[in-house]
C-alpha cells in the first residue's frame, strides 16, 4: 500500500491510524532518510495507542518502552548500533515475540533479526514534490 503526505501532520494521522488497528505482536520496520518522518510517524502510533508521554528518538538508548497505552510500546531507533549482539543485551526477543507493538526506525541495520511478518514501512522524500511531500510504502507479508 502506497500512501503520500504532505505534512507532518498527515503522516502523524497515518501512524495513528495503524495503531487503532494492532492486535499486539507486529513488529514494523521503519526505514528512510534521517529526517524523513520515522520519529513522526512513532509519535502518531504512540498516540494511537493512547499513550499521552512524549516520543522523543531514542537514538542513545536504541530502546525505548512505552507502557502507557493499549498495548506496550518498543520504540528502538538502532541507526548506531555496532554490534548485534546489543540488541540481545537489550532483550529484543522479548519485545518482538511479546504482546506489545515494536517499532523499529533504521530496522535494515538488524535485518537479519527482522521477524518474517514484519511490516515493512518505507518512508522517502521527493524534492520535486515539495518539502513536505512524503512517500510511505507499507508492505506486508502477504503483499510481498
Ligand atoms: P526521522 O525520525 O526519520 O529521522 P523525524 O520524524 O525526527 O525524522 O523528523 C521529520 C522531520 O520532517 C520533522 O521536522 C517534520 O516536521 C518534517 N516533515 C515535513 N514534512 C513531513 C511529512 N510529510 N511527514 C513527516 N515529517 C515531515
Ligand atoms: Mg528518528
Amino acid at each position: 500500500m502506497i500512501y503520500e503526505t504532505m505534512n507532518p501532520e498527515e503522516t502523524r494521522a497515518l501512524g495513528k491510524k495503524m495503531a487503532e488497528e494492532a492486535r499486539g505482536g507486529e513488529v514494523i520496520a521503519l526505514d528512510g532518510d534521517l529526517g524523513c518522518g520515522k520519529t513522526v510517524f512513532t509519535q502518531g502510533f504512540a498516540d494511537g495507542l493512547g499513550i499521552t508521554e512524549p516520543v522523543t528518538s531514542p537514538t542513545f538508548t536504541i530502546l525505548q518502552s512505552y507502557t502507557g497505552g493499549r498495548l506496550p510500546l518498543y520504540h528502538f531507533d538502532v541507526y548506531r548500533i555496532e554490534d548485534i549482539d546489543e540488541m540481545d543485551e537489550i532483550g529484543y526477543e522479548d519485545c518482538f515475540y511479546g504482546e506489545g507493538v515494536s517499532l523499529v526506525e533504521w530496522a535494515s541495520q538488524i535485518g537479519e533479526l527482522m521477524p518474517e511478518d514484519t511490516i515493512y514501512v518505507t518512508i522517502r522524500k521527493d524534492p520535486v514534490r515539495g518539502f513536505g511531500y512524503r512517500k510511505i510504502t507499507v508492505l506486508r507479508k502477504d503483499e510481498k
